[in-house]
């Protein structure tokens, strides 16, 4: 009998709408929410169980005023919710607005594989999208409960929308201001809108660089390169490059490579959208504003009388946000492996050599080349050919990434012959943007709290004539070297400084401009540099 009554007072709730409305609105503001409180506090705060109670209120006044409402509400904070939930847990949240930046730069082939290996393959995301199915579910519930008792509804259904509508605005608007504007799904909507509609500032670069090189004169460099080739690598940690004292042999080219100038190197940030301006232009980690105002060193080269490519197998990525096309469109010849080869996914990094031919290289001729090489970016086992592979059947992602280490020096040595071959006094420097940690079974950069490794790169420079790196070789010797003016060094080789104008700093951002800190305060996973 208990049981019955049990059973009977079950689904006597399941048919009250209004306690139906109110359990979905509960569960589309709190599901989340109250999960990331409790399991994923670097990014949730207690306060945004507040702001769930205005998120809650107002879902339920939408859906007073009509089921239909309700649905497209939770379809909203739903969805914001669940994207929030997914960066936190992955990345962890760090700078909203940097995170959302970075979300706006990723497009194309690199949103295929995120979407593979971060939705398809992730238990968490399916996790989410439930979450998201069963808030659209009850309200759905609720919209049948609603048309099945429409009979006793009122004789003015409008005024009813209309008076559900006022309440959820105020309620909303109130609550926003007083408590719920660091609600997750609030503070993504709101920061993505802010994102998209303030002045750009990269755009803006453009404009300035422009101007800039309008009334530039040419400038005066003494060095007599007639061909500088400049690989930015992705994602490559020296940690795991033999030539930098990893186990396996790794780098054969860089091991063989006489008269280098390799140093101990550590980035200025862990992601490529904030490093690689820092890397070409007068910015620095505590000045990253520079960027903004002035040209990268390919404009210098291009004053310098050189040539200058830029060849890519990187996507180019929307002009709206992104500071490395930027950078790339102040060369003369600009080409994306993805725009030329038509690939349907970024291929390896040997397609690169398929955007160029031979006879471009012109001896004698001033040119300079500069390759953005895919490197060892996720999906680590998609970036080099299988039968290229220094471990043949990987076993781990560390497994993985080695092969990446393996074949981009392959890419290097392949450069280097070409240019070799054809130029009469070469300048040839290879680093990446970051570094990557890595684990048995995963790995990354980019992370708003960053480990040390995803700041240790590789930098290492070669010249024809290996005296014109002595003071470079001399003032590094051991040292940890902060990539930030690399610009200088450039410049400094081309005759433009005095001295190469070494960075020593420990200071790195995280993410973005702003978020400086110190290297060696930074937690690492296999060994510590202090040093
Ligand atoms: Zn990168």
């Amino acid at each position: 009998m208990r049981e019955r009554k049990g059973l009977s007072g079950f689904s006597k709730a399941l048919q009250n709408e209004y306690l139906m409305l109110a359990i979905a609105a509960l569960w589309t503001a709190y599901a989340t929410v109250l999960y990331g409180v409790l399991r994923e506090s670097h990014s949730y705060r207690p306060e945004m169980l507040l702001g769930g109670v205005v998120v809650a209120a107002v879902l339920f006044l939408l859906g007073w005023a009509h089921p239909a409402l309700y649905l497209v509400g939770a379809f909203l904070v739903g969805l914001l919710n669940g994207i929030y939930a997914h960066t936190a847990h992955y990345w962890h949240i760090g700078d909203l607005p940097v995170r959302v930046e970075t979300a706006l730069d990723s497009s194309g082939g690199e949103m295929s594989e995120f979407f593979d290996q971060f939705v398809v393959h992730s238990k968490f995301a399916w996790v989410l999208i439930a979450y998201v199915l069963i808030a659209l579910a009850l309200g759905a519930w609720v919209w049948y409960l609603h048309h099945k008792h429409g009979q006793q509804t009122p004789p003015h259904p409008w005024r009813r929308l209309g008076k559900g509508l006022a309440a959820a605005v105020v309620v909303g608007g109130l609550g926003y201001w007083v408590v719920a504007s660091s609600y997750p799904a609030l503070a993504l909507g709101v920061t993505s809108v802010q994102v998209y509609t303030r002045v750009n500032p990269v755009l803006k670069r453009k404009e300035n660089v422009a101007a800039f090189m309008a009334h530039a004169g040419p400038l005066h460099c003494t060095a007599a390169f007639d061909k500088i080739v400049y690989v930015q690598g992705e994602s490559a940690n020296r940690d795991y490059m033999h030539a930098y004292g990893y186990d396996l042999p790794t780098t054969p080219f860089l091991d063989g490579l006489k008269n280098k100038v390799q140093i101990r190197a550590i980035s200025p940030a862990n992601q490529t959208m904030t490093s690689i301006p820092i890397l070409l232009t007068p910015a620095t980690v505590e000045n990253y504003d520079a960027f903004y105002t002035s040209p990268s060193i390919i404009s210098d080269l291009r004053r310098c009388g050189y040539q200058t490519f830029w060849l890519s197998n990187q996507l180019r990525y929307s002009p709206y946000t992104d500071t490395v096309s930027s950078i790339a469109a102040e060369a003369d010849v600009v080409r994306f492996v993805l725009e030329v080869l038509k690939p349907s996914t970024t291929p390896p990094d040997g397609a690169l050599l398929q955007l160029f031919s031979p006879d471009e290289i012109v001896p004698g001729k001033k040119q300079a080349f500069f390759f953005h090489l895919m490197g060892s970016h996720y999906e680590w086992s998609r970036r080099y050919p299988p039968d290229q592979a220094l471990i043949p059947h990987p076993k781990n992602r560390i497994e993985e990434y080695v092969n990446t280490i393996y074949y981009t020096d392959h890419i290097l040595s392949q450069l280097f012959e070409i240019f070799q071959a054809r130029g009469e006094n070469v300048l040839f420097i290879y680093t990446s943007d970051h570094g990557e940690w890595m684990t048995a079974t995963a790995g990354g950069h980019a992370d708003a709290h960053p480990y040390q490794e995803e700041y240790r790169v590789p930098l290492v420079f070669w010249a024809t004539h290996p005296e014109v790196l002595r003071p470079i070789a001399e003032a590094t010797q051991g040292r940890i070297v902060n990539t930030e003016t690399l610009d200088l060094q450039i410049r400094f080789l081309l005759g433009l400084e005095d001295n190469p104008g070494i960075s020593y700093s420990y200071k790195v951002l995280s993410l973005g401009p702003g978020r400086v800190i110190d290297y060696r305060d930074l937690p690492y996973l296999n060994h510590q540099e202090t040093h």
